[in-house]
């Protein structure tokens, strides 16, 4: 497998390509329905992950180069959040399953 399609993070094969800043378009939609105070937090993290944005695979969505998988990118926007999101936390994982129950605990 060609070393560009793998996430730069986590080394698997990146197979279902959507970009930080579409995911984080996501994110930010359902963080603003219960605190919205948390967005410029999540804009501000989403920053980090454009060092990983050429070279890589297309985004689904906007078809941007991609090189970090969904999977560790919510991954990372979960603990960042966890303690804020409180009883909201399930909820993200439900709303954002990407594989994320697989190591949540
Ligand atoms: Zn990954
Ligand atoms: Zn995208």
């Amino acid at each position: 497998m060609p070393q560009k399609e793998k996430c730069v993070i986590c080394q698997e094969a990146i197979t279902n390509p959507i970009c930080p800043e579409c995911l984080q378009r996501e994110v930010e939609h359902w963080l603003a329905d219960f605190n919205p105070s948390l967005v410029p937090k999540l804009r501000d993290y989403t920053g980090i992950f454009d060092a990983y944005t050429q070279d890589g695979v297309n985004c689904i969505i906007c078809g941007r180069d991609m090189r970090v998988c969904a999977h560790c990118f919510c991954k990372d926007v979960y603990q960042l959040f966890r303690e804020q999101l409180g009883e909201r936390a399930e909820d993200f994982l439900l709303s954002f399953d990407f594989e994320l129950n697989r190591e949540a605990g």
